[in-house]
This record gives C-alpha cells, structure tokens and sequence, in this order.
C-alpha cells in the first residue's frame, strides 16, 4: 500500500476517466458543518480545518466510506480576499486532512479554488489571478493530485480561475454554479464549457445552487454546446441534494428558506439513485454532490452504479440494495417494503399540510 501523501500506485483522475471508469465525487461540507455548529453563515469560510480539525476529518471519512473517490479540500472561499491573514494556514491544513483521509482507502485529493468577492466590483484580471495564484501555490507545495474552480457565476472569472490553475500542471477540473440559463451575463451553458475546455480544463460541469434534475439540464446543455464545437472533455455534476424546481437564474441563494429551512426539500437516496443512472446515461463520469449532499446520498450513487463498477463501497455493509433490509422485520407491512417497486414508486409526504410545495425566490 502507499504510504499516505504518496499515492504512487494510485492511478490519477484523467487515468480513470480516459479509461471509462465513473468517478464518485464527494458532498456537501459548509451547509453540513454549519447545522453541526462548526461554520458560520453568511461568510461561509471554513476556518473549521484549524479549529475544529476532527470535524471536518470526520466527514471526509464519511464520505470516503459511502464511495467518494475525490476528497475535495475543504478551502471554498478560503482566498486571501475573504479569510486575510487566515487563509494560508487554512488551505495548508485543509490539503493535509484532505490527503490524510484519502490515503485510508481509493482516493485522490484535489485542491478547491472558488469565485471571488472582488469580481463583481471590479474585474481585475490581475488582481483576481493573484488571488488565485496564492492558493495553487499551497496546493502544489502539498501536492495535491488535481485542481477543480468550482462554484463560478461568471464564464470570464472562470476561465481566469482555469489558466492559472493550469499553471501547476495538474489536470483541471472546472464547474459552474449555472442553470439552463446560464452565467450571470447570459452566456448559456453550452458556451460556457466551450470556454472552460478552451482555457484548459480537462473535466467541465456544474456544482451547487441547482438541485439533481436542474442540474442534469444544464449538462445537457453543456454536452451539446461541447459536441457543437467539436471538442472532447469529461463531464462532471455536482448537484444540491435539495430539489430547485422553483429556483430562476440565482438557484437556491435566492429561496426564501435559503439556507436555514431547506429540510423539506432535502431528496432522498432513492432521488439520488435516479440521479446517478441519468448522469450515467447523459455520458457524465465524475458524478457527486454539493450543498445539502450527505454521506448517504454518496453511498446512493454508488449503489446504483455497482453494476457498472463492480463493487459496493464499505458504508452498503449497513445498507440493502433497494431497502432490501427490512426483510428481516417483525412487521409485516414494514416487510413489504423491501422491494424496489415501494421506493422507486414512492412519492414521500413532507408532513407539512399547509406548506406550499414550491416557492417563489426573491430575487
Ligand atoms: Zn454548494
């Protein structure tokens, strides 16, 4: 076995995907630490991984239990613009944790840049590239096995995110926080990947702000856009685990419940299944999570792409295929739910008979 932060006979991300194998993708972090009392909202920055260290390793263990193959650092909008002084030893310790878990089974860490604060007051190309620049130079000091932007309202910020991170030589990952309708200055979807694969990203997608079913549209749009253009790159989701069917161009962000009551529209894992095998089937193979997208979520997309890979990651000891579980129970109505059709079929109550079932943002 290699020694942690040594992954030598651990094959890389292009590897995997050049090679047709699907990529399972971690979940979500800020929105899952804020609920267990370890990120603030409203700054959302993740000083967690210096003060609360075992938290956050905690939930990367997780993750990697439920199938994920990717520990992302937990360094979203842990630049100098949002943390000051904090932010290196932040995104140093996130790098060390991150690379720590991966090495207690089959995963590969990247390192995560995200927007800026500055782009939307002023773009400055320049100024918006040092920020970036700081943060890969911790990444490649720690080695990190590849490099994702994610979470980029603007195509221009982000294809400045990717050229700098091509700069340490790793393979790049680029995902934007975008529905069908595009960046924030209409650049739709389609264009968008054109844009990031142009700039150098090998692997180009969607995270957050959209829930499963969104998010598999605007891949939709980005493949097209792609084939349109005659270029090749792998495909990467990953969605809320809340369902935005109701959400215009801003996602989530602009949903009254955003972000302290988004319970009721939390999908379950029989949502996440079907989420998989769509994803699956559009031809994406890096398929994860962002916001709201917990352990078991993970461990769905893995169960349903078993066939396909071969094999059930360690947390499906604990769990039957298709509630096959409750077999074994006393009660025979609770038995009979051990089946596929009753999950697949089931359209659950959210319990809340004078709630609305969708909402209107305010934004
Ligand atoms: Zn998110």
């Amino acid at each position: 076995m290699a020694a942690a932060g040594v992954p030598g006979d651990r094959k890389g991300i292009l590897e995997r995907l050049d090679s047709g194998e699907v990529v399972i993708g971690d979940g979500s972090f800020l929105i899952t630490l804020e609920k267990r009392g370890y990120v603030k909202a409203g700054r959302w920055t993740p000083e967690a991984v210096v003060e609360h260290p075992n938290a956050v390793r905690q939930l990367h263990m997780e993750f990697l239990r439920a199938g994920s193959n990717v520990m992302q650092t937990f360094t979203f909008s842990a630049s100098e613009d949002n943390m000051e002084s904090k932010w290196e030893d932040v995104n140093a310790a996130a790098c060390d944790l991150a690379r720590e878990v991966a090495g207690k089974g089959d995963a590969l860490v990247a390192g995560g840049i995200s927007q800026t604060s500055v782009y939307k007051h002023h773009k400055d190309e320049a100024t918006i590239k040092k920020i970036f620049r700081l943060q890969l130079e911790v990444f490649a000091r720690k080695n990190v096995d590849f490099v994702i932007a994610e979470y980029f309202e603007h195509a221009e910020e982000a294809v400045w995110a990717v050229e700098v991170l091509k700069e340490a030589g790793k393979p790049v990952a680029a995902t934007m926080c975008i529905g069908p309708e595009g960046d924030m200055h209409d650049v739709p979807p389609g264009e968008c990947a054109v844009k990031l694969v142009k700039a150098g990203a090998s692997i180009v997608g969607v995270n957050c702000r959209f829930g499963p079913s969104t998010s598999l549209r605007t891949m939709k749009l980005m493949k097209e856009g792609l084939q349109a253009a005659g270029l090749k790159a792998h495909l990467i989701v990953q969605s809320l685990g809340f369902h935005t069917p109701d959400c215009g161009k801003g996602g989530f962000l602009d949903l009254p419940e955003y972000p302290f009551a988004l319970e009721p529209r939390v999908a379950t894992r029989w949502d996440i299944q079907k989420y998989a095998r769509e994803a699956y089937n559009l031809g994406i193979r890096y398929i994860g999570g962002c916001c709201g997208f917990e352990p078991y979520h993970i461990r769905a997309i893995a169960e349903e792409l078993a066939p396909e890979r071969g094999f059930l990651p360690p947390a499906s000891e604990k769990h039957g295929s298709w509630g096959s579980g409750l077999d074994m129970h006393t009660k025979p109505w609770i038995r009979a739910r051990a089946r596929r059709e009753h999950w697949e079929n089931l359209l659950p109550a959210s319990g809340r008979p004078f709630c609305p079932s969708l909402s209107k943002p305010d934004a």
